[in-house]
């Protein structure tokens, strides 16, 4: 059975006061490894310290295809499970639109996070623009098959995946639970052609505006194994209210 995760991504924000304060007021329950935080990259050891205590995982928003040289102002996978993270996002909306990362360099990325001990979060997700087209099945599809190629898993728990429709991303608006729904079933069957039984297990997160008062509808629809969430996973008490709906 998939395992029901929450992840929060902080983006570029938090000072590091808020970071502090995040912590020392984060108190979470039936914590079963599945509650991780990625911060900015500068973030990230402090947050490993400061997240030890409640059982947090840390991981980064980006991460380097490449293994070391080089590369100036890029993530070392090796370097990041070296000082305790534990995943990272790969291919992120903002990534994919704002530093143009295509398919391929995104594949590369997850070929590279699985060789070094990573679990890669691959997003994918279709714009208003896509979805307005009625083309949101096969982008969201091509992606999916794109990002994978050749990618080989020893188990479930060594790739997630986060379907994030970009317009629902910040934006206040989130996809219906039946129309996150029908893409999640749709990247479900596509994991299983592509991993087999493997791919039955495989956590699909839903992002896109999630926040308390919408988290239990959506984490009720039969593929969508837990959430990606900016805004809402900033302050301590909103993070542990979303974290307590993975158990209901
Ligand atoms: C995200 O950053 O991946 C995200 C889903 O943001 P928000 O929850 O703020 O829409």
């Amino acid at each position: 059975m998939a395992k029901t995760y929450m992840i929060g991504n902080w983006k570029m924000n938090q000072t590091l006061a808020e970071v502090e304060s995040f912590f020392a007021n984060l108190s979470l329950e039936n914590n079963q490894n599945n509650f991780w935080i990625s911060p900015q990259t500068l973030h990230v050891q402090k947050c490993i310290t400061l997240g030890a205590s409640t059982g947090i995982l840390i991981g980064s928003q980006n991460c380097s295809d490449q293994d070391y040289g080089a590369y100036t102002g890029e993530v070392s996978t090796e370097s990041l499970i070296e000082m305790g993270g534990h995943f990272s996002l790969v291919g992120h909306s903002e990534r994919r639109a704002y530093y143009q990362e295509s398919d391929e360099f995104i594949n590369k990325k997850i070929k590279k996070s699985i060789e070094k001990g990573l679990v890669p979060v691959l997003c994918i997700g279709e714009t208003l623009e896509q979805r307005e087209a009625g083309d949101t099945f096969s982008i969201v599809l091509s992606q999916l098959k794109n990002g994978l190629i050749n990618i080989k898993l020893n188990n479930e728990a060594e790739l997630i995946v986060a379907y994030e429709p970009v317009w629902a991303i910040g934006t206040g608006k989130t996809a219906s639970p039946e129309q996150a729904a029908e893409v999640h079933d749709k990247i479900r069957e596509k994991l299983r052609e592509i991993f087999g039984e493997l791919g039955e297990d495989i956590s699909i997160l839903y992002g896109g505006s999630v926040k308390p008062s919408n988290v239990a509808t959506l984490l009720a629809q039969k593929n969508i194994n837990g959430g990606l969430v900016g805004g809402a996973s900033l302050k301590s008490e909103s993070f542990a209210e979303l974290c307590a709906a993975c158990s209901l």
